[in-house]
């Protein structure tokens, strides 16, 4: 492991010990080598540096895995405990982050370049919220009674009801643009319904995961609960095949989603897909212009652009267009990149190379397909995986960049002039997950709350998210609803119960 100090001496002590340890797997509650010995590094994306490294697991260390969660599933120790005292771990668990959120702040820091006060004020804020929401719903998951007639059985009667048991033994794969908060919102609402998990983080981002193994263990769940593997494509694989899994939940791209489906269906997994967005953004005639401007600049440059939801299709009404682009131009222009412990940086870095390449490489596209660079376009001369936010005007639905997820802080815009055309523009992609209307015409945003073919829609708000407030996707975008009192159903299957009135 070639390691140089970068951002390391601006950490807590905390934060450094915690990566000092070179942390294993976390299976049946211990910290554990991969069977194959195998580590990988963990880059700090602002430096390219590398910070530390983790296990490198595969199958053999899946099938161990599973085999903990298995028998933790079926303990009379987890399967008999009163809801509230799965509650109570919950909430044990939160306050353990809370005491230790400083710390998971700046790993989630060094892990994804994301600028501290994001991540202390918004990624741990938004996974204690979700973790404790989700604590309230162990003693909430219930059932129906019914009468049934039995009509062919007349002389007697039947009672039914159906109450709702935990799925089982679940698979939860998560990608590296919020990886506390997506950890929270799989683990929290399987554990609420009962189920024990195999959680696999993304191959970038495994340390805040890894550090909340050991909360979860300091919290007196039972050893096996909660197992995390770290790895890549081939670890999720072999999750998504095993039999000892009752159902996948995966967060990530649509083509990591597809492929999901295929190989579960050999199982018939149960599986919740949160994939790939390209969520319009719609400006009306009457939004005043330093509005449309601050909201189209959050819902593109929030978390660098690396948001399933991020408002990546900017659509304005033609009568304000050019003052709206340039204000954005403006505000991209002004944006100041830093590392994510320094207190200038408003931008961190993208997660890796290859996902600048990437972004680099659709901005290209764009540029050859006629789009106008009006902010950006690219990656400033500095170490680290930095990419400039950019703005591309004059847009139209054939180009590329129009239709596929860049993920990255890259929006394109296009002008206007009816409603319909800009619903029909908005409606026009393959993906449906976020979608946001400004204007101050209630008449309006409402006409396009109702009509916008998308999972979630905001009014004068983009990317805010409440853990009371199902989320998912229609259409590319994935199914099954997170968040919400839908997440608890993810994770429960319904059972009917007949017997007779005697
Ligand atoms: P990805 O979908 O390939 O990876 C996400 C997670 O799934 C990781 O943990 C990865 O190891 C795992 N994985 C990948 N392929 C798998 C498979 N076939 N079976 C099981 N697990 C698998 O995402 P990526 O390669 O890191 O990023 C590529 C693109 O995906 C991004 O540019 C972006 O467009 C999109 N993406 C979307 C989201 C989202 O929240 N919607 C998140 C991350 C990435």
């Amino acid at each position: 492991m070639a390691s140089s100090e970068g951002q390391l001496s601006k950490l807590g002590e905390a934060a450094r010990t915690f990566l000092a340890t070179r942390p294993g797997l976390l299976i049946a509650g211990r910290n554990t080598p991969a069977a194959s010995g195998a580590r990988r590094d963990v880059l700090d994306p602002s430096t390219g540096l590398v910070v530390t490294d983790v296990a490198e697991g595969g199958a053999a260390d899946v099938d161990a895995a599973v085999a903990a969660a298995r028998a933790t599933f079926q303990s009379a120790e987890w399967r008999d405990m009163r809801p509230l005292a799965r509650e109570r771990l919950l909430h044990r668990l939160a306050d353990l982050i809370e005491r230790d959120a400083d710390i998971l702040a700046e790993l989630e820091v060094i892990d994804t370049g994301k600028i501290l006060p994001m991540a202390r004020h918004g990624d741990l804020v938004i996974a204690l919220d979700s973790l404790r929401y989700m604590a309230g719903w162990t003693t909430k998951i219930e059932g129906t009674t019914i009468d049934p007639s039995f009509s062919y059985i007349p002389p007697i009667r039947f009672s039914a009801r159906t109450v709702r048991q935990p799925v089982g033994v679940v698979g939860q794969i998560i990608p590296w643009n919020f990886p506390l908060v997506m950890a929270i919102w799989k683990i929290a609402p399987a554990l609420a319904a009962g189920c024990t998990v195999v959680l696999k983080p993304a191959e970038d981002t495994p340390l805040t995961a890894l550090y909340l193994g050991r909360l979860i263990a300091e919290a007196g769940f039972p050893a096996g609960a909660v197992n995390i593997v770290t790895g890549g494509r081939e670890v999720g694989m072999a999750i998504v095949e095993h039999p000892g899994i009752d159902k996948i939940a995966f967060t990530g791209s649509t083509a990591a989603g597809q492929d999901i489906q295929r190989r579960a269906a050999a199982t018939m997994k149960r599986l919740s897909l949160e994939l790939g967005g390209k969520s319009p953004v719609v400006i009306l005639e009457d939004c005043p212009v330093p509005m449309a401007v601050e909201g189209a600049a959050g819902a593109i440059f929030f978390n660098h652009g690396q948001v399933c939801t991020a408002g990546s299709r900017l659509l304005v009404h033609r009568s304000i267009y050019e003052d709206v682009v340039q204000g954005l131009a403006h505000a991209a222009n002004g944006m100041v990149l830093g590392e994510g412990m320094d207190p200038a940086g408003q931008m961190g870095p993208l997660i890796s190379a290859r996902q600048r390449d990437r972004v680099a490489g659709y901005v290209q596209g764009a540029l050859d397909q006629g789009a106008r660079l009006l902010a950006g376009g690219e990656a400033p001369d500095r170490d680290g995986f930095f990419y400039r936010p950019t703005v591309l005007a004059d847009g139209t639905p054939s180009m590329t960049i129009f239709q596929e997820e860049v993920f990255g802080p890259v929006v394109i815009a296009m002008p206007f002039d009816t409603e319909e055309e800009a619903l029909a523009l908005a409606n026009d992609s393959c993906f449906a997950l976020g979608a946001s209307v400004w204007t101050q015409n209630l008449a309006a945003a409402n006409r396009f709350a109702g009509a916008l073919r998308s999972g979630n829609v905001w009014i004068n708000a983009h990317n805010i998210l409440d853990p009371a407030v199902p989320f998912g996707g229609w259409k590319m975008s994935g199914y099954g609803r997170e968040l919400g009192h839908s997440a608890v159903e993810l994770y429960t299957e319904a059972k009917s119960i007949t017997m007779p009135l005697l």
